[in-house]
């Protein structure tokens, strides 16, 4: 394992709500960066991006997109400023080879990217990518493609995936933000399982009564596979932010990193 690897992180990003306030999600957020160092760019892997065929950001200087409605207007006028990286992108799209990645103008970043990295990251000055989600391929293709991804880590480029692992908005409960379905607290205590075992094959498998409610559409638990498909040899998962908010919403986050150092 080389020196040093940046981390790779995922998290639940839930309600776009988040991005303007601090609290119990965005705490959580940012205490998965302690003694982590700075990363040279973020690649983030958005449930909100999804594509026939895989594309990744090229431009110099992506919009925000403010995609959804029904929000207020400081969500709707939410900027965050961070710059692309056209060569990066270029780099990354070798790193997927064979598979055609294609170098995109056109998106920007999307809430599933900016309403973390405003906490994570408030300054914006950090080169930010994101690589779409490709709607044909499966869960287990999804996990292959992204342990390509891996070199990335070694020259400091910060992966990050955001999603949610439990994700119905047809069953959210509005009136109890704390309240949890049972089948919620069921599916999200597997992946928990699975994760912590590091058996990630056991990810793929959305079949279940449980995950066909907890995952009813796999946008958003597809980012979590990206995330688990780093993990070398001898690495740490550790879990964040373990909650289920509105009965129905998983805001599980989880880290993969180095092994913290025994102090001298
Ligand atoms: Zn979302």
């Amino acid at each position: 394992m080389p020196a040093s690897l940046a981390p790779a992180l995922f998290i639940g990003h839930g309600n776009p709500m988040n991005a303007l306030s601090m609290n119990a999600n965005s705490l959580a957020w940012l205490s998965m960066l302690a003694g982590q160092p700075r990363p040279r760019a973020i690649l983030v892997i958005s449930a909100h991006w999804l594509t026939r065929g895989s594309a990744i950001t090229a431009m110099r200087q992506p919009e925000t997109i403010h995609d959804f409605s029904g929000f207020p207007d400081a969500l709707n006028t939410f900027l965050y400023p961070a710059p692309g990286d056209p060569v990066l992108a270029a780099e990354i799209a070798g790193l997927l080879a064979p598979r055609p990645t294609r170098l995109d103008n056109d998106w920007g970043f999307d809430h599933g990217t900016w309403s973390v990295l405003t906490h994570l990251f408030p300054a914006a000055d950090i080169p930010v990518l994101q690589l779409s989600l490709d709607v044909d391929l499966s869960a287990a293709k999804h996990y292959e493609l992204a342990k390509n991804l891996r070199p990335l880590r070694e020259s400091g480029v910060l992966i990050l995936g955001s999603g949610n692992v439990v994700h119905n908005l047809r069953q959210m409960n509005w009136r109890h933000p704390e309240s949890a379905h049972d089948w919620a607290t069921r599916f999200n205590a597997e992946v928990r399982r699975h994760l912590l075992a590091g058996n990630h094959a056991d990810l793929f498998d959305l079949t279940s009564d449980d995950a066909r409610l907890a995952v009813p559409t796999p946008e958003h638990y597809w980012p979590l596979l990206y995330i688990a498909a780093q993990q070398l040899p001898g690495e740490t998962v550790e879990l964040f932010n373990d909650r289920i908010e509105y009965g129905a919403i998983g805001m599980l986050c989880c880290r993969i990193a180095q092994p913290a150092k025994a102090p001298a």
